[in-house]
Parts: structure tokens; sequence; C-alpha cells
């Protein structure tokens, strides 16, 4: 007999499920015997690669709950495609540059804004400190993968701020170039105030931006030049872009109507002036004359703030459609008065009107949004403080009627939260909407798993606009794009090395390809000889990101490792690195292909009461703080178990104790039971192989079970139904194994008669073949858990296994062991069971006690299936007969009948008490209260006790009992039966306090 008390001290199981212990233990054995590096090694033999490349965080900020959940949905990738045999690239990546960072930085240093920034702190030093942010948020990143569990490869992360990364984008963008995908262009764009940089449109609509803000709702009216009283009626939310007006808009086919309003005609969209004349609550006034908007084209109007904005003068000289009405299909006459006012300078429709007219755009606004001197008295103001001075300057020029607040969603920027602003702007663009059409092809083969997101993120790509990527900013990958001062020509530069070769002067050692010093190299001019000089510009964040499929990898590993099997990240992704990613390819490759061939968009992760973590609120659960107290593997298990993966999860850490903890604990007690018994039994995995037709109905019940359970698990995996898939496990752990199984054969572990050792090693084998299995189906989920139940049970009772459970193979089903006929006789055994205790439970009948007969009334077939199993039935419902009838007998009145019935199934049992079954019965309760004590004081279920004393039970259960007492003393594997009136017959004993029947009863063993 083995002592595991005196076996290695690491290979034991504790009492109790310590998961926070055993994860630090596990986490060490991971680290001493590299497992994580073993594993990277094994490319070599692998079934196939799948390619992966990681979506990088921005290191701005430290790792919450949220981060946690997406994390461990690529870890469950990577460990399970592992175990099926595929080579992973699983390394970690990291997004480093671009506005988080340099907002976060700017915080740091109490900079308000970028001429400060420049001016007060200095590019270099602002590039060290970036640099040191984000090696201070990579400790915590790194330090919560491995709390985590999370098998990333660290050492070979790639970051997208180092020069051979940059180098690899910049090949990007050459071939962008080179295809006229990639040009400067003077276009409209999102401006954030607060950072000082336009926007993408991707990033205009990324979740959150829109906030209700509140603006001046303003009507105005401009003067029809040479009418007597005409005035164009015209609202906005703006008033600052009166400023930059250049043209009045109408739709050609609508009806406008000239309305007379005192002493004046307004002239608006005819289904628009009941509503406005209520809004401003003017109820005289008459319609006087109606036409389409078309017939309003061509009119000129007196622009009121001529006098105070000179260049205005100026452009209507120089344009003949400058201030003039002009028609167009986009104007809408539902809202408002159906004649808006255009400013091509801080609209995108009024651009483009603007551009196909010739008419110049005017945009006299400086880095922060002010106005220059070509606004006149407003030189200097910033646009949005304009607003109310406009209304005033109206005012005193007859061009205001009414001025109100309005509240309404805005977007603002995701970085600052500041109201964009408009802007026409020299800037860079990706043509994107060139390839659209090849876009969107690449999208159409992409695996989604589910179609909310999928719809979500190709109705985004549908709008296929161009892609600003050029930011006003500092630290980022510079645009590597060098103009002649003098005659223009540019050059797209795609390496370190082409840019040294070919640099005016020599390049200094501490050169990085980062502003300043890439600023300082200039070119010769081939064209006219002139100086080159890079522009002034550094790159959206989402190119860097979006590049790395191409610039993480090398030239060979690119080939072997994109397309990329399966990518997963927050569904805010859809307008951002899902985006990127597949835009850069198509403009890299040139075809309709995408990077990745799946992609799972992740849901938000919220607090418990569903509310967005955020600083501000104070809600967001750290990963690290989290983890300091709570099991990786609880968390991991929760996150994945709570809900679908796109669902937004409401994290509750009460929950996370509860369920999700029983199951694994389960898990653990399960495998230490088997590991006690079959320890004790000598068994030997090796020696007893798994025969099934040797096993009993119920083993060959349970093998099927578990055929189902890895099919569907692997199934629900594969389809990222993580929740789903848990939750097969979760039920073949409790109901199956723990709740089903173990009760069948547990009373047949508790002999160490050496005739039954057969049949002991026949449960073993099964319940270590499905306990190994299931503990290997849930590593993906719980590594922890499954590597220490791997290496103190299975290594244990087999030290040829494999070193780590991540190098063991993911389990197949086996068509032998599926039996759908075993399945079916136990459905209706278990069925029927239920229903003797709902029988029970009305008859007042304890389970515990015996009864001599059940009656079954049942069909042909179900009575079949029952009698199959009808030793186990007999077992499970603590019945000594059973009766089976097609039809409901009638019964001897005396007798307390009582029934359950389901469907066809109906039982029947006699509520009479019976003497000797109920000595019987309080026998089974005091050997159960027994067994609980052997447990209690540590005894193994097989060791002998010498005797058990039992003291203070009433004289009529005593005398009930006492002819049951030899049963008993086998049931608790004891050698004496004692029975007491008082606990000082036995002075010395160390009795235990237990009850029955309400009654106070008391237990000593020894
Ligand atoms: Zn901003
Ligand atoms: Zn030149």
């Amino acid at each position: 007999m083995t002592d595991i008390s005196e076996t290695d001290d690491n290979l034991n199981l504790t009492p109790d499920y310590r998961p926070l212990d055993l994860e630090k233990e596990i986490r060490e054995f991971w680290e001493q015997n590299q497992i994580r590096v073993k594993l990277e090694q094994r490319e070599k033999d692998c079934k196939g690669i799948l390619g992966y490349v990681e979506g990088p965080p921005t290191l701005n900020g430290i790792p919450h709950i949220g981060h946690a959940r997406g994390r461990v949905m690529k870890d469950i990738r990577y460990r399970w495609k592992t175990m099926q045999g595929y080579y992973v690239p699983f390394w970690a990546g990291w997004d480093c540059q671009g506005l988080p960072v340099e907002l976060e930085v700017e915080k740091l240093l109490g900079v308000k804004n970028k001429r400060e920034l420049v001016e007060r702190v200095g590019q270099e030093r602002f590039v060290e400190e970036c640099k040191k942010v984000i090696m201070k948020y990579h400790r915590e990143w790194v330090e919560a993968d491995k709390r985590l569990g999370v098998f990333i490869n660290q050492e070979k992360a790639y970051w997208t701020y180092r020069d051979e990364y940059i180098e690899r984008e910049w090949r990007y963008l050459k071939r962008a170039w080179e295809q006229n995908l990639l040009e400067e262009g003077n276009y409209v764009v999102a401006y954030c105030p607060g950072c000082q940089t336009s926007l993408s449109s991707a990033e205009v609509g990324y979740e959150g931006s829109y906030k209700e803000v509140e603006d001046p709702s303003l009507y105005f009216k401009f003067k029809k030049t040479g009418s007597e009283n005409e005035f164009f009626l015209v609202w906005t939310t703006m008033p600052f872009t009166i400023i930059t007006d250049t043209m009045l808009a109408v739709r050609p086919e609508a009806i406008y109507a000239k309305v007379k309003v005192g002493g004046e005609i307004w002239i608006m969209a005819r289904q628009r002036v009941e509503p406005v004349m209520q809004e401003l609550a003017l109820s005289k006034y008459e319609i006087t004359e109606v036409g389409s908007g078309k017939s309003l084209e061509g009119a000129k109007y007196d622009y009121p703030l001529v006098d105070i904005i000179p260049k205005q003068a100026e452009l209507e000289n120089n344009h003949p459609l400058v201030h003039h009405v002009i028609s167009e299909d986009f104007v809408d006459i539902d809202t408002a008065t159906g004649v808006v006012h255009l400013s091509p300078g801080n609209g995108e429709d009024d651009f483009w009107v603007a551009q196909r007219r010739g008419v110049p755009i005017f945009a006299p606004f400086d880095d922060e949004v002010k106005f220059t001197k070509d606004a006149g008295l407003f030189n200097g103001v910033f646009a949005r403080d304009a607003d109310y001075p406009v209304v005033e300057e109206l005012r005193n020029r007859n061009a205001f009627v009414e001025v109100k607040k309005t509240k309404h969603e805005y977007p603002t920027c995701w970085r600052s939260h500041h109201k964009l602003i408009w802007l026409a702007r020299k800037e860079y663009f990706l043509r994107t909407d060139k390839i659209n059409s090849k876009v969107l092809e690449a999208a159409g083969k992409i695996e989604y798993f589910f179609d909310e997101p999928k719809n979500r993120f190709v109705g985004f790509l549908k709008e296929g606009k161009p892609w600003c990527i050029s930011r006003e900013r500092i630290w980022g990958t510079p645009l590597p794009i060098w103009t002649c001062q003098s005659c223009k020509q540019k050059k797209a530069v795609g390496s370190k090395a082409e840019l040294i070769e070919n640099a005016l002067d020599e390049i200094p050692e501490n050169f990085e390809l980062h502003k300043p010093w890439v600023d300082r190299i200039t070119f010769r001019c081939l064209q006219c000889g002139g100086v080159m000089r890079r522009e002034d510009y550094v790159l959206d964040t989402w190119h860097n990101s979006g590049a790395s499929p191409y610039a993480r990898f090398t030239d060979d590993q690119f080939g072997k490792f994109v397309p990329t099997d399966f990518l997963t990240e927050g569904i805010d992704q859809t307008r951002g690195w899902a985006n990127s990613l597949l835009l850069e390819y198509v403009i890299l490759t040139g075809k309709p292909e995408s990077p990745y061939r799946a992609f799972l968009f992740q849901g938000l992760t919220q607090d418990a009461r569903g509310r967005k973590m955020s600083k501000s609120l104070g809600n967001v659960v750290e990963t690290n703080k989290l983890l300091e107290k709570n099991s990786a593997d609880l968390c991991r298990f929760y996150m994945m178990r709570k809900c679908s993966p796109i669902d937004f999860m409401n994290f509750d850490m009460q929950e996370l104790n509860r369920r999700s903890y029983q199951v694994l604990s389960t898990l653990y007690h399960l495998s230490r039971f088997f590991l006690e018994n079959s320890v004790f039994d000598n068994f030997e995995p090796s020696q007893e192989a798994l025969t099934l037709n040797k096993l009993e109905p119920p083993d060959r019940w349970l093998l099927s079970k578990l055929q189902s359970a890895i099919t569907v698990f692997t199934e629900k995996l594969e389809k990222c139904e993580f929740n789903m898939a848990l939750a097969v496990l979760e039920d073949f752990v409790i109901e199956t194994l723990s709740r089903l199984y173990v009760p069948m054969i547990r009373k047949e572990l508790w002999t160490d008669n050496p005739e039954t050792r057969k049949r002991r090693m026949d449960i073993y084998a099964v319940l270590h073949f499905a306990l190994k299995t299931v503990t290997l189906l849930f590593n993906p989920v719980t590594p922890y858990l499954s590597e220490a139940l791997y290496q103190k049970v299975y290594r244990k009772l087999d030290p040829t296994l494999p070193t780590s459970i991540n190098f063991d193979a993911w389990p197949e089903p086996d068509a032998a062991s599926y039996n759908k006929i075993v399945e079916e006789e136990f459905d209706s055994l278990f069925k029927a069971a239920s229903l003797v205790y709902a029988a029970r439970q009305q008859g007042k009948l304890k389970r515990r006690w015996p009864l001599s007969t059940v009656i079954v009334v049942a069909t042909e077939k179900i009575v079949c299936a029952l009698k199959n199993v009808e030793a186990m039935f007999l077992e499970l419902t603590n019945v000594k007969t059973i009766e089976y009838m097609p039809n409901i007998p009638s019964l001897p009145e005396e007798e307390n009948w009582v029934s359950a019935i389901e469907g066809d199934l109906t039982i029947i049992i006699s509520a009479k008490r019976d003497e000797k079954l109920l000595g019987e019965g309080i026998m089974r309760d005091l050997a159960r209260r027994v067994q609980a004590l052997r447990k209690e004081l540590g005894y193994m279920p097989t060791d002998i006790l010498d005797g058990v004393h039992i003291a203070e039970l009433d004289g009529e259960s005593c005398g009930l009992v006492s002819c049951y007492l030899p049963e008993m003393s086998e049931l608790v594997r004891a050698r004496q039966m004692n029975l007491h009136e008082k606990r000082s017959e036995l002075p010395e004993a160390d009795w235990h306090e237990t009850e029955l029947d309400g009654k106070k009863v008391y237990i000593s063993i020894h």
C-alpha cells in the first residue's frame, strides 16, 4: 500500500481546492521546466501552421478585466490548437506610438497643448518620456499575462516604435505611393482642437465618440440682393461657420415658398413653413408665392459680415458663384428651413460642392483652430468661441431671427473629448475609396462567427472613404515623404538604408526613425537640384498596427504565417484594427484578400451593474489587482462561461466565486476521490486497459456521454461559442460524473475484498479515462487546474506521460464508445428515479428510508429499458423490489399510496412505514454520519476502523437499528459497532455531536 502522505509534497492534492496556492506552484513549474519555450520548439513536427498576429494593446494604461477577457480567448485558441498538433506563432506585440501615448505623457508632464510641448519640453525629451511611459505599462501587461496564464511569447514581441518595424511599415506606404493610392490632398477632415491633429473618419465613429452637447440653435436670414425685403431663412448650430460661408443651397425638385412675416418676405421650403413658424412663435404669416428650388438657383444674397471680414468681398469678386444660391440633391427639406448655407472650409459635403464648381475653399484657421487674419475681426478667436460674437454681429445687421440653445448628439474626440471641428486642411490620404470593391470582396471571404458584428463591420467598410493617415503630432511613425522646396517634386522612402544612401548630411550615431531626428535629413532633388525636406507629419497610429501582418515578421515568416488563421479583438475594432489590417493588406498585395481568415469581435466588458468601466466612475477592475486575491482559472472560466463572446459582459465579483468555483472544485474533488481510491488499490493505468465489453452499464453510459461531450465541446470551441462549450463540460462534471455516475459506483469502492478487485480496477480505469479526458478538455480554459491535476494525478500514476498537459493530445471522440441505447436506458432510469424522489417527498418519506416496493406503470419500451438497468435503479432509489405494470392497478385501500407521473411513466409507492425498513433507514442515516466523520478525521476511504461508538440514541431507534449493526459495520468499514445509552459509559472517547431527526446523537470512531 502506498502512503501518499509520505511522497513528494508537491504531488499532493490538498483536501480542499486552493486555487491561488496551486496557481503559484504551477506558474513556477512552467517556468522551471520551460514549458512555453518547449511548446515553441514544436514547429518542426507540427501537423500544420496556423498563422497569428497579435492585435497590439496600446501601452498607455493599465490592463483591466476587459483586456483580460480578450486575452483569455486568444490563449484558449492557442492552447487548444497546440494540443491538436498545430503550430501557432503566438507572439506578443505592442502598440507604442500615437495620440493615446502622447496624451498620457502630456498629462504626466502637465502640458496643455502641442505648442507648449514643443517649446517647453522639446521633442527629444518628449520622445524619451513616451518611451518611459510605454515601458512602465509594458511591465504591467507582462505581469497580467503571467498571472492570467496567457502563454503568449513575450520575447518575440513586436514594438511598433522600433526602427525595424517602422521600416517595414514604410514599405507598405511606398507600395501605396507607387500605385497612386497615397496622395497629398486638401480635404475636409475631422480635427480635434485639443489634440491639434486631424482624425480619420474611422476614429470619428468610435464607440462613445458621440456625446450630447449644447450648441446654439440659430435662425438667421440673408437678404436677396436687389430685392426690397426678401430674405433667405437659414438655420445652424454652428454660427462660426457663417464666417466661412460662401454659398446657399436649395433642393432643386422641392417646393419653396415666400412667406410674408411683418414687413418682410422669407424664403424657405414649403413643407417647413408651419413647423418653423410654430418654433419661432409667429402666428401671423402668409404664404404669398411658391416655386421650385431650381427657380431660386443663381440668386445672389448680401453676405452681411462683409464689412468686418474683407476677405469675403475679395472671394466674391474672384468667383461668380460666391454668395449665390446653388441647388443640390443632398439638401434636406425635412428639417430646419430647407435652405442651407455652405462653408466649404468647414463641411465635407460643402467642400465637394465647391470643388466641383471651382469655388475657392475659405478656411482661415491655424493649428489651434483659431481664425487667422483672413477672418478679419475674428482674427485670433478660437472657432467655437466665435459662435455668439457672430450672433451679435448678425443682430446688428438685421440678419438675425432667433437664437435658442439645443442639446444634440455631436462627435467628440475619442481621446480628449473635445468637440470635433471639420476643417479643410492639407493632409495625406490613402485612397481606399479607389480599392473599395476589392476590400469588400476580401471582407466577404472572412469568417466572423456571428452575424451582428459582421454586418456592422461590412456596413462600415461600405462607406469606403479615403483614409486620412497624416497626423500633426510628434511621437509616431514619420510619414516617409520628402518634398523639394523648389519644384515641389516628391519622393517616398522605403527603408533606413535608402535614407542613409541619399541623405545630404551624414547621419548621426543616435539616429532613429522618429521626429525630430528624421526631420533633419534632407535630399537633393533629382529634378531641379533643390533641397527636399520631409513632410512634417506622423502616421495615424491605426496605420501602425494595421501594418503588423507584414511589419512584425520577416519576409520568410510573412510567407508562412499570413494570412493568419484567427484573430480576435473588441467590437470597437470594426473601425480600428480589423479595418486597417484589411485595407493595408489589399493595398500591399493588390488582391481582394484579407490578412486573416477569421475574426471574432468581442463584446465590451462592463461593471456588475452594466455601466461602462471608467476612471471617473472608479469601477475599473484592474487585472493585476484582481488576480492578487482571485484565481486566474476562476476568472477565465467565469468570463468564458457567463455569456457569449460577442455579448456585453457585466463582470460581477460576487458571481465569480459561486457557480464557477463549484464547477472547478467539483472537478478537483472528483480527481482527488479517484486518486485516493486508486492509489489504495495499487491501480496502474498502463496495466488496466479499458475493455468496453467487460464494463457494467453505468460505465458504458458514462463513456458514451463522454463521447458527445468531446464532440460538442470541440465543435462549440470551433464556433467560438465558448459559453455553450463550457456548459457542456460543466454539465458533464456536475451532473454526469458527480451527481449520477459516482453515486452509482461509490459503494463498490468501499470494500477491499480481493474477490471484487477486478471490478474496482474497471471502475478506476473508467474514472481515469473520463477524468483525464475532461482535464485535457478543460486545459485551454483553466490551464492551472488542468496542469495541476495532470501532474498530481495522471503523471503521478504514469510518469511516462509528456512533461506537461500542453504536450498531450486533444481528445478525439471514439465511435465505439458511443452507445445510444445505453444512453436511452439511463435517461429512463434517471427519469423514473426522479419520479420516485417526487413521490417520496409527497409521502414524507426520506430518501434514506428504504422502501420495500415500487410500482412502475409504463410502456413496453420504457419497461424494457428499465429492466436493463434495474440494479442501478434500485440502488439509486433505495428500494428493495420493483413491479412493472402496463396499467394503473387497483390498490388495497388500507395502505397509503402516493404516486408521481410524467408523460407515459407513473411511479407508485406505499407511504406506509415498515419497522424493519425503518431500522435499516436509521442505520443508513447513522452510517452516513460515520462516513462523514471518517472523512473529517482524515481516514482513507479504505481504512478499517477498530470501533464505532454511538451514544444517546433514543430507545425506540436503538431497538429498530440493533439488528442492522453487522451490516452497518461493513458499510462504514469498522470491526466493531457499539451502542451506548450515555456518553459517560466511555469517558475517554472523543465524542462528536450530530443530529438525527432533530435529536442529538454522539459518535466516536477509532
Ligand atoms: Zn482630441
Ligand atoms: Zn526640385
